[in-house]
């Protein structure tokens, strides 16, 4: 990963924000810059580079995966550790300026570090500003982001051949997450979903107890975590024939999401990828039905941004990965979602998982 190119790029724009510092406390965001991967740590970011704080616990860990920051183990909450260093060093020149992350810092420390820093230091909310390098993908990225989708993708003939009546919707869970595991995830990027009959409404109907019923619609909604990188992937298959009414709203849902597929390119705002897919489900009268957005950015997280959403005014730019899952659901009665990985393309949108999605009838 080229995190020399991130933390240059993350310079300019804390110069350009008119901050001499930042404390990084989202965990994404430090492996993002320094590929640290454990779950205690704080990377502050200022004129001495990259020193990153955990605990003992990661001394060998972080030896071997941080190659361009400096290592400080100790015993503190890492974000303590970095401000009292910051604190007790000898800054040059007038009050400097330390951005913190506000989503990531609980109000009770928000208030310690304050007071750690004596006024030396000013302290301030920062914009998003690794998020927003993060939505944009580089080569490397989107090379795993293609090999977690590819995992991901195998789950469902898995799911496939295990939904049938009578058989628990965590029994089918357990096969597909299984089955991640030895394809060599790290683990589900969400519980994954099996919502079966009348639960398909549920949107994240996480696989129950419940037996699948006999006839009806089941929705499949998964993902895996493969060398740090997300998948997602939703389909929906069928039990038994499905009446006249079910083969609409699975065909609308469809026509939803094409709609979506062949409205996302570079330069098009997500609001208008919204549209597309909502205006086709209006005109099968079941927009109102379709309680969620259209997608989201995926990467290191399964949910990042851009969000494409009703009245979202970001641009779609190449190199950007998003998901596209408009779905319908009438409640106590039926649910249809369906979803794809896409890339943003300097020509286009390249769906990461091109499968078939005709409705399978089991
Ligand atoms: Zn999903
Ligand atoms: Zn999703």
């Amino acid at each position: 990963m080229d995190h020399a190119g991130r933390l240059r790029r993350l310079e300019k724009a804390l110069s350009e924000n008119e901050l001499d510092f930042l404390l990084v406390t989202h965990l994404p965001n430090i492996r993002y810059l320094s590929g640290f991967t454990g779950s205690s740590a704080a990377l502050l970011v200022g004129e001495r580079g990259l020193v990153l704080f955990t605990d003992g616990r990661y001394r060998e860990q972080a030896k071997q995966e941080v190659k361009k920051a400096r290592i400080v183990i100790g015993s503190k909450a890492p974000s303590v550790a970095a401000v009292e260093s910051l604190a007790s060093q000898r800054l040059r020149g007038g009050r400097r300026c330390l951005g913190i992350e506000p989503e990531s810092l609980t109000a009770g420390l928000h208030h310690r570090l304050g007071s750690l820093l004596r006024g030396k230091v000013r302290m301030r909310f920062a914009p998003s500003l690794i998020e927003r390098a993060r939505m944009v993908k580089d080569g490397e990225e989107i090379r795993r982001i293609r090999d977690a989708v590819r995992l991901g993708a195998s789950l469902f003939s898995v799911a496939r051949n295990r939904i049938r009546p009578g058989e628990r919707e965590v029994e089918v869970a357990a096969a597909m997450e299984y089955a991640a595991r030895r394809g060599g995830a790290e683990g589900m990027s969400f519980p994954t979903i099996v919502a079966s009959g009348p639960r398909s409404a549920i949107v994240h109907g996480r696989a129950s107890l419940a037996r699948i019923p006999g006839r009806g619609f089941v929705v499949c909604d998964f993902g895996v975590i493969l060398a740090g990188y997300c998948s997602d992937r939703t389909r929906t298959v069928h039990l038994g024939q499905p009446s006249h009414d079910e083969r609409a709203f699975y065909r609308a849902v469809r026509e939803a999401q094409q709609a979506a597929i062949d409205c996302a390119r570079l330069g098009v705002s997500t609001g208008d990828v919204d549209d597309a897919a909502r205006s086709v489900l209006r005109k099968w009268k079941l927009a109102k039905y379709f309680t969620h957005s259209t997608g989201h950015g995926l990467g290191l997280e399964i949910h990042e941004g851009p969000r494409l959403a009703a009245g979202r005014t970001e641009t779609l730019e190449a190199g950007m990965v998003v998901t596209i899952e408009p779905g319908a659901y009438i409640p106590g009665k039926r649910g249809v979602r369906i979803e794809d990985v896409v890339l943003i393309t300097a020509s286009g949108c390249e769906p990461l998982d091109a499968t078939e999605k005709d409705l399978v009838l089991l």
